[in-house]
């Protein structure tokens, strides 16, 4: 869906449900003159980025270094930084090769990658550029690899090269497969240690961190007798909060309830999915040297279970993906009814289900008998059996859903609602993956968004 299509789309629903908006804002009036009350010495900034993930702190850290003179800050739920998706995630330095071209996703990922390494040169992160197999193990998967590859030269993926079998072992000598995208730029890097790294690097330029603030509301001062200068509350449910001119969220998994709260519409909502890794056992990681992926069957929407090398040595599997019960819950046993149901009840996830009922059922089976992922991961590495792998950790996707069921599967902006906070608030609503990766280039585009839209 067009982003700019769904900005119009979301701003026409918001319209249409104005009785709903206006509930909302009588009881954010109601909830925040509570609140108000006890908040004293508010700090004034020109921007207010809620959502300290890797997409929020590359953008304030890119719009503080457009304007030097602004006052910034960034608000977190969490103690630390990039502690959800940005900490959670495969920690792999995408090439581009997988998405449609001309879409926003393929163009931000390439840049991204190649601001990334700038990035981590310049701070001496520390990265390795292992490279990445797509590995076709029979004929139908070499159809599509075709394609795969087709796309990689669209979108300008640096350096990608097809090869054939017998060269698959030059990359990794324990892998076998008939045919192979060979991407040379591929690497790994921990994106949770880059997002603190933004961070770093906003604060230096001046910005401030205010962390353990969950931002709960936000509230326009149109009254005469308000501070009109700083018109934006940004109202957290520890009697904190902070006055704005300007707010920008990226809230990953509750970028929906962000959006929500400012009276923007419902949709696409965020259906949570968790991603489990298995991991290998130390004395097998030799076995892998780079990342190596399955060819991806486009009639599914996750790539497929993956080897991937981390920094520290060892070697992930996965992500596999299924319905997470909490927003933020990383292990199974890990419920909050409230998401739960809010994720049911949603008639775009009812769709969703009904759609992938086959594969949703075959990923809940595999989540659950860690043999039959073995299996398929077998016809990469034959040389690993069931004692050298054991269930490992798990990241959530925050995966947006249109009504009618659809995965959306490009960015997503909002400044639905009414007044001031549709003119002065915007929305990131969905970073998805490669999200990590492209995060400068998306931090170029939000700031280029936020300039023309709020004239900064
Ligand atoms: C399993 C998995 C594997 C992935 N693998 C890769 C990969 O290998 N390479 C890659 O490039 N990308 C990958 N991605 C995608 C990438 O991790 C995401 O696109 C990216 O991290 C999104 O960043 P974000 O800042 O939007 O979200 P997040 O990192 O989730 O940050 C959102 C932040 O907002 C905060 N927040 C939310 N609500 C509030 C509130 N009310 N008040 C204050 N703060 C709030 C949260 O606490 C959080 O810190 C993967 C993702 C997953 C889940």
């Amino acid at each position: 869906m067009a982003t700019t299509g769904y900005f119009v789309q979301s701003f026409r629903s918001a319209y249409k449900s104005h009785g709903r908006i206006l509930d909302t804002i009588r009881v954010t009036k109601k909830f925040t003159v509570r609140n108000l009350s006890s908040v004293k010495n508010e700090a004034c900034y020109d921007i207010v980025v809620v959502g300290g993930g890797i997409v929020g702190m590359a953008t304030a850290r890119e719009l503080k270094i457009r304007y030097p003179s602004f006052k910034m800050a960034v608000v977190e739920k969490e103690k630390e930084l990039g502690v959800h998706q940005s900490g959670h995630n495969s920690g792999v330095i995408h090439a581009g090769i997988y998405y449609k071209p001309g879409s926003l996703k393929a163009k931000l990922c390439v840049e991204g990658l190649h601001l990334a390494y700038k990035f981590l040169d310049e701070k001496g992160i520390p990265y390795k550029k292992c490279g990445k197999l797509i590995v076709a193990t029979n004929e139908l998967e070499v159809s599509r690899l075709m394609d795969l590859y087709d796309r990689a030269q669209k979108n300008n993926c640096p350096d990608v090269k097809l090869i054939e079998g017998k060269d698959i072992k030059k990359h990794e000598p324990h892998c076998e497969g008939i045919k192979a995208i060979w991407s040379p730029h591929t690497g790994i890097v921990d994106w949770g240690l880059v997002t603190q790294e933004y961070g770093k690097d906003f604060q230096e330029r001046g910005g401030a961190i205010h962390t353990s603030f969950p931002v709960d509301n936000f509230l326009e001062d149109s009254g005469a007798s308000s501070d009109n200068e700083y018109p934006i509350r940004v109202i957290g449910n520890n009697n904190q909060s902070v006055r704005a001119k300007y707010v920008l969220t990226c809230g990953g998994l509750h970028a929906d309830r962000l959006a929500e709260k400012c009276g923007c519409s419902k949709d696409p909502r965020i259906i949570p999915f968790r991603g489990e890794y298995l991991l290998l056992n130390p004395e097998k990681c030799n076995l892998i040297n780079g990342n190596i992926y399955p060819v991806p069957d486009p009639r599914f929407p996750f790539l497929g279970v993956h080897f991937t090398p981390r920094m520290d040595g060892s070697v992930w599997l996965g992500p596999n993906a299924i319905l997470a019960f909490k927003r933020e819950g990383y292990r199974y046993r890990d419920i909050d009814f409230s998401d739960l149901f809010d994720a049911l009840k949603y008639p775009g996830f009812q769709k969703l289900a009904v759609k992938y009922a086959v594969f949703g059922s075959g990923e809940i089976i595999r989540s659950a008998f860690i043999s039959l992922q073995l299996k398929e991961l077998r016809k990469y590495i034959p040389n690993i059996s069931a004692k050298d792998i054991k269930r490992g950790p798990s990241g959530v996707r925050a995966q947006a859903v249109a009504a009618d069921g659809t995965l959306v599967d490009d960015f997503v902006f909002d400044a639905g609602g009414k007044g001031l906070l549709s003119k002065r608030v915007l929305h990131c609503r969905n970073a998805p993956s490669p999200g990590a990766t492209s995060s400068l280039s998306i931090a170029k585009m939000i700031s280029d968004k936020m300039a023309k839209q709020m004239n900064l």
